[in-house]
């Protein structure tokens, strides 16, 4: 493998809070959707016949940089680009290298559903990604494809290959829990994670977007989960944070760690450390609610500069709430957004 340009350490540059809410939570990290559009449907994100967003309403990537810098320069030092799916937007990488280079980014992630990761990995990693989060809800061809509505397993799993062969500091997979769907298959995962030694988290499901199935039906806990693989792996509390909401357990005698992101058996807003912008530039202080303020209007405005841009961001504090509501028991859900709008 060709050696990888040195990384810039800027983990020592310590860029003070600047963006703290009426809670008292710092806000450090930063969530953006590069895109609305993806190349699955999974069932749990989207509707099947999703209409996105035209090109005109989505931002720039200069504007998407634009926004980074000025969280930055507000003490936000962690990044991730997800979506829709970050890497089927065009020159992605590009946004990668720059936001990487940006003195005080600590680090830069991404989510990604790894449909092109056996084309991309290797760039991606040379633009100064460490850390990698790839979605698998099953290892079943057919499931798959079930689930995703258009994905194709083989794909994903030599992205998987490709993100091993390329080096990333640690590689997680990303699993959605759904009864009835996949609920068979979590030791099965753990195993396949165990087997490349690297890390995986079980999602409890959202009620973001309405879905053509009851979210009730197929909603799992992490109090159901859990037990059962601690009984097969014999996991091991960890105190590693990952900076995340996910909890993580090691498994014995390996290099993975499995974690937990559970909002409903084990509410983390009380940490909460982030914000997010969606792909048309709205700022959502919280996924799991409909505040927001609109970014678009004034990175748009020639007039407005990035004191403004800053200054919005500021406000936004003021409307971050205390946290989600999630009832999956609604029939309807309270927030209409779909994960894919907001970004996961
Ligand atoms: N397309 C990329 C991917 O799939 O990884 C990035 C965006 S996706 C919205 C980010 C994560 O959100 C994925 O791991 C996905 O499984 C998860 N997700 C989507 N909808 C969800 C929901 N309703 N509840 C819980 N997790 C969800
Ligand atoms: Fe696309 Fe990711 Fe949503 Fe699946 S979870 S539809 S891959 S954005």
């Amino acid at each position: 493998m060709a050696s990888l340009p040195p990384i810039v350490d800027h983990s020592r540059i310590d860029t003070p809070v600047r963006l703290v809410d009426h809670y008292g939570r710092a806000i450090r990290y930063l969530r953006l959707s590069v895109t609305d559009r993806c190349d699955f449907r999974c069932t749990y994100c989207m509707a099947e016949d999703m209409t996105f967003l035209p090109r005109k309403d989505v931002l720039s990537l200069e504007e998407c940089l634009r926004v980074v810098r000025a969280f930055v320069t507000l003490g936000v030092d962690k990044v991730r680009l997800t979506g829709g799916e970050p890497l089927v937007r065009k020159n992605i990488v590009w946004l990668m290298e720059q936001v990487t280079a940006l003195p005080g980014v600590r680090e830069l992630v991404l989510t990604t559903n790894g449909s092109q990761l056996a084309k991309m990995a290797q760039e991606i990693r040379a633009a100064g990604v460490r850390r990698i989060n790839i979605s698998i809800d099953t290892l079943n061809a057919e499931r798959f494809r079930a689930i995703t509505r258009t994905g194709d397993l083989a794909k994903v799993l030599a992205g998987i290959d490709a993100a091993l062969a390329a080096g990333f500091a640690r590689i997680k997979l990303n699993t959605v829990m759904l009864r009835g769907v996949n609920d068979d298959e979590f030791e099965a995962l753990v195993a396949f994670a165990i087997g490349r030694g690297i890390d995986i988290s079980f999602i409890e499901e959202m009620p973001l977007g309405d879905t053509d199935y009851v979210r009730a039906d197929t909603f799992m806990s992490q109090d159901e989960v859990l037990p059962r693989l601690q009984a097969r792996f014999g996991l091991v509390a960890s105190d590693a944070d990952s900076g995340g909401p996910a909890r993580y357990w090691q498994v014995p005698g390996s290099a993975t760690q499995v974690g937990f992101i559970s909002p409903h058996s084990h509410n983390f807003c009380d940490r909460c450390n982030r914000v997010r912008v969606t792909a048309t530039g709205d700022l959502f202080p919280c996924l799991g609610q409909n505040d927001m303020l609109p970014l678009l209007p004034l990175l748009r405005d020639p007039a407005s500069g990035d004191d403004a841009l800053q200054a919005a961001i500021r406000h936004s504090m003021g409307i971050k709430p205390l946290g989600h509501d999630f009832d999956v028991q609604r029939p309807t859900p309270k927030v209409v957004r779909f994960m894919s709008v907001t970004g996961g």
